[in-house]
């Protein structure tokens, strides 16, 4: 009869809504092979930049850091460290002890940076940033001391030595005017000089750099560093003469490599999805760092929230409304998509986060958004891994060995707070660089610390060029 007439054609519907939202996302699972295919792509990219040749239209731009070494326990002194482009801004003061009592002890003070300052003039930005310092010492008490700085400045820097950064471009959320092409570490002196007091700016670091430093001062096998949070980078220490943009052949320097712009010259084109693409229209910074819009914090949320909105349109989801919620740029924070992915959560839970972000959802809206979550966070994972495959297999060719231990020291919020994203990272390395034997050390604050052990290198070395 007609019920069961309306019965059939429901259950047709429900089939073919099912059938095309799994086509959506089924871009979104990536084969063995394109992963491998990924992880040699970067091994391409990597050569192109340290080659002098292709160095200079390079993509992956393989930047030299000026740290040669990794810690080896004799680092000594009380540093003031800054950590800017993570989530947050932070000044710290490190004290270190060498000797038999190693030890290191910090104190630390996060710091708001308005959006306004974050995307306004570089004056105002280092002003705010020299403002914050000033604070810091008059809480510590402090005022007078006239403490060696490190800089943890999480951006493309190209350094002429281990005090001097020429930003490239900015990414993730910032966008000061007068910055690109200055060097970050003469904005900041300029800055203090603006104001009363006195600091001795000894480094700049990238946030991979102090967070490989911070794990191989507990463990010396780590000459790898990894972010995955807001952004997502790593660096590693390559051969001097493999560096063929630094003079010189013996030894090793840790090269930052500013992964996040893999795949800006299309070589990844093939994998991104119209999802990726409309993110990356809709960023700060169009056509850049498309690797780092597959697989960091800032931008997963975006890809989740624009699926969504077109499962939206297309009648899936939220009774085919797109709120103005929905509409909003940023509302899915790293912290939320960890909590929708958590297995703990029932998913009434998952209802009420949602309810919590003004989606108004029913139970299979919740099953959706729980799906899609997963989808993105899992290849996020995934091109993270095969990365991180072509960098410890580019270590072990190096050393001309058939099997490579070896530490990476990784910090960031994704890598942190995700239940999933560690894990299924790890297995793709595993599956990806089967030579490798490849432990994953959880870094301390690695941004401030590490920053702190670079700037006693970095006084160690000025006291020998003195004498
Ligand atoms: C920056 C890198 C940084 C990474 C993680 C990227 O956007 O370009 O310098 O290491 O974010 O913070
Ligand atoms: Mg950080």
């Amino acid at each position: 009869g007609k019920g069961a007439a309306l019965v059939t054609a429901w259950a047709y519907r429900l089939a073919d809504q099912t059938r095309q939202i799994a086509e959506t996302l089924a871009e979104f699972r990536l084969t063995q092979e394109q992963l491998m295919e990924v992880k040699k792509r970067m091994l391409t990219e990597i050569q192109n930049g340290l080659s002098k040749n292709t160095q200079s239209t390079a993509t992956v731009k393989m930047l030299p850091t000026y740290v040669r070494s990794t810690p080896d326990g004799t680092e000594n002194g009380d540093f003031l460290a800054l950590d800017l482009g993570g989530t947050n801004f932070r000044v710290l003061l490190v004290k270190i002890r060498s000797g038999k009592k190693r030890m290191v002890e910090m104190h630390n003070k996060i710091y708001a940076i308005p959006i306004e300052v974050m995307q306004g003039t570089g004056e105002e930005l280092f002003d705010h940033i020299v403002t914050c310092i000033s604070d810091f010492l008059d809480y510590m008490g402090m005022k007078k001391a006239r403490l060696p700085l490190g800089f943890t400045f999480s951006f493309p820097c190209r350094q002429t030595s281990l005090d001097a950064g020429i930003l490239v471009n900015w990414t993730k959320g910032f966008k000061a005017t007068d910055c690109e092409g200055e060097d970050v570490v003469n904005l900041l002196r300029e800055g203090i000089k603006r104001r009363e007091f006195d600091l001795d700016v000894v480094a700049v670091v990238n946030d991979t750099v102090g967070t490989m430093m911070t794990c191989a001062y507990e463990e010396p096998t780590c000459e790898v560093g990894l972010i995955a949070g807001t952004g997502s980078n790593a660096c590693y220490m390559e051969e001097m003469r493999n560096i063929e943009t630094v003079e010189g052949n013996e030894g090793r320097m840790c090269v930052n490599m500013e992964w996040g712009a893999f795949g800006d010259n299309g070589c990844l084109d093939d994998i991104r999805t119209q999802y990726d693409t409309a993110v990356d229209d809709l960023s700060l910074n169009p056509g850049k760092q498309r690797y780092e819009k597959m697989c960091s914090g800032m931008y997963l949320g975006e890809i989740v929230r624009n699926i969504l909105i077109d499962l939206t349109k297309r009648g899936f989801l939220f009774r085919g409304q797109i709120s103005e919620t929905l509409k909003t740029r940023g509302i899915f924070e790293t912290k939320f998509l960890s909590q929708i992915e958590s297995d703990r959560l029932a998913l009434l839970q998952v209802r009420s986060i949602l309810q919590h972000l003004g989606l108004d959802s029913t139970c299979d809206d919740s099953i959706i958004v729980k799906e899609v979550c997963g989808t993105v966070s899992r290849r996020a994972a995934r091109i993270c891994g095969a990365g991180m495959a072509a960098v410890v297999d580019k270590i072990r060719e190096n050393r001309g060995l058939d099997h490579l231990d070896i530490t990476v020291g990784v910090d960031g919020t994704l890598y942190k707070l995700h239940p999933h994203f560690s894990r299924i990272m790890h297995q793709t390395v595993r599956d990806l660089a089967p030579k490798c034997n490849v432990n994953f050390l959880l870094s301390e604050d690695g941004s401030g610390k590490g920053a702190a052990l670079i700037t006693a290198v970095g006084c160690r070395l000025r006291e020998q060029e003195q004498k």
